[in-house]
């Protein structure tokens, strides 16, 4: 209901502002009474939600506020004095709005953030330095070396692009950052968008020295005026009381993003292309400076996304390889450390014993107490056998409620004793039949595991709760000549 109060009137004010008499105390009025109406509803909405980042919404009330003072005390010497001598108080009240809202954003981004994000910081270092380039050879550079100015005006001057930098620094920062990306959000984005688009029109014409006309003067105020506005309306909006919330998730490098930090990379020496094709290079050293930090900026870029993937790959290999349920290592792990295993025993001459067990009617054990005990009852079991395990030792889930064992350095009779003890370790009751294969020195893994596979049947057929020695394989290579 406020909100579309507020907005009724801003509107009309903006309206207004292209039909009272240029130059009147009328149009101060309309742009003045903008610009506090947003300050207004922006205090407003910050008492009314108690969200988080008010301190932030004061800032941006502070610098409207005092960017529409300026205005007021500019309009007050030209109609009372008969002119305006810039620089003067009135550039204070406009200069207010870079600090207030750069401080403004960066609660913002220290809130949405949460923690360190390194590589929104870095992001935004890179646009802010090749843009921040671009700004001083536009605009800073000839406003330090204009002639016959006095030493406040040069600092005047030279405020302002600065003042920009900053604001598109921080707005950098806050676009390519984590955070909800809600409505009061995108208000502020493009707030920040337009007082610097205005300002980057005004340095453009100063540039090539042209005087914007009535009318052109009139559209230029305006997007100063609806970037007033569209803070009021975050400020007021409902949104505003989570725009200081992170979203949980780190943004994303997405190909817009990756278009603007390219065009930023490319500043230095796109810059340093058009000097020499204009016959005089002016700015060599800051162009040279850029170039190092951009190069730097990159390549910091690129080791950070490389130790992500890393530690990405890294997790994601983990995952693969272990059971959800149980936590053990699923059957892909396990079938990558067998033919290992295999080779080591053939190295060593050691011993190596497969085991494969499989819960006895399980299916029953689910039926009568549900599918979540049986989970649970997969769960201790597997942490039960665990225990009874050397270090050397690998048990996996083979999958469903079999699973297998490789025992190295188990000799026949060790590897019995170390089932009997899982036997006895099986929680709540529960028996499991287990068919034991021991490695005889030459047959394939596949082979071992098969002659397990089929003692765990012989054991079920026999009556379950109980763990048959496989069959020696029948190799030729084992028969003696
Ligand atoms: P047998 O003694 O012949 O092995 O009988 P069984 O009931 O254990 O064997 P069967 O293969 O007929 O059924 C296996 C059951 O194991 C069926 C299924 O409900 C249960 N099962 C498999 N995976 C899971 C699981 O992840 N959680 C639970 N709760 N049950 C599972
Ligand atoms: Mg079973
Ligand atoms: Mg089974």
């Amino acid at each position: 209901m406020m909100l579309r109060g507020y907005l009724a009137t801003a509107g009309t004010c903006l309206a207004l502002s292209f039909v009272v008499p240029d130059g009147s105390w009328w149009q101060v009025a309309v742009q003045v009474l903008t610009g506090y109406l947003a300050a207004a509803a922006v205090v407003v909405g910050a008492l009314r939600h108690h969200g988080t980042g008010r301190a932030a919404w004061l800032a941006f009330a502070a610098g409207i506020g005092g960017n529409a003072t300026g205005i007021l005390v500019e309009a007050y010497h030209l109609h009372v004095n008969g002119e305006y001598e810039a620089p003067g108080w009135a550039d204070v009240g406009y200069l207010l709005l870079y600090p207030a809202f750069a401080t403004g954003l960066v609660l913002l981004i220290r809130r949405r953030s949460r923690g360190q994000d390194w590589g929104a910081l870095v992001d935004a270092t890179t646009v802010t330095t090749g843009l921040g380039l671009l700004a001083w050879v536009f605009m800073i550079r000839p406003a330090i070396t204009e002639a016959g100015l006095s030493p406040l005006a040069h600092l005047a001057g030279v405020a302002y692009p600065v003042g920009d930098v900053l604001l598109l620094a921080m707005l950098t920062r806050l676009l390519v950052g984590g955070g909800t990306r809600s409505t009061a959000y995108r208000l502020i984005g493009a707030s920040a968008c337009l007082f610097l688009a205005g300002d980057v029109t005004w340095a453009g014409l100063n540039t090539v020295a042209v005087e914007p006309g009535p009318a052109a003067h009139r559209v230029l105020g305006a997007v100063y005026l609806l970037a007033y506005v569209l803070v009021g309306h975050a400020g007021l909006h409902r949104s505003a009381a989570e725009i200081g919330e992170s979203a949980g998730v780190p943004p994303k490098l997405g190909p817009g993003l990756l278009v603007l930090l390219t065009l930023a990379s490319l500043m230095a020496p796109l810059l340093l292309l058009g000097q020499i094709a204009a016959g005089e290079v002016t700015d060599a050293l800051p162009i040279a400076i850029c170039s190092i930090v951009l190069f730097l900026l990159v390549v910091i870029r690129m080791a950070q996304l490389l130790r992500q993937l890393e530690a990405q790959t890294a997790r994601v290999r983990e995952l693969s390889r272990t059971d959800e349920l149980t936590g053990l290592p699923n059957r892909r792990a396990w079938a990558a450390e067998l033919p290992a295993a295999v080779e080591r025993a053939r190295r060593d001459g050691a011993g190596l014993a497969v085991a494969m067990l499989d819960l006895d009617h399980f299916k029953r054990f689910n039926d009568e107490y549900g599918h979540p005990a049986g989970d649970r009852l997969l769960k201790s079991a597997a942490a039960a056998w665990s225990e009874q395990l050397r270090g050397t030792d690998h048990l996996a889930r083979y999958g469903g409620e079999e699973f297998i064992a490789l025992l190295p350095g188990a000799d026949p009779g060790e590897s019995l004793q170390v089932l009997r003890r899982l036997m006895a370790a099986t929680p709540l009751g529960q028996t499991f039949s287990a068919g034991l294969a021991q490695w005889n020195g030459v047959e394939t893994s596949d082979e071992l595991v098969a002659r397990a596979d089929a003692a765990l049947y012989t054991a079920k057929r026999a009556g379950r709760n109980r763990v048959e020695v496989a069959q020696p394989a029948t190799d030729s290579r084992l028969t003696p000549r």
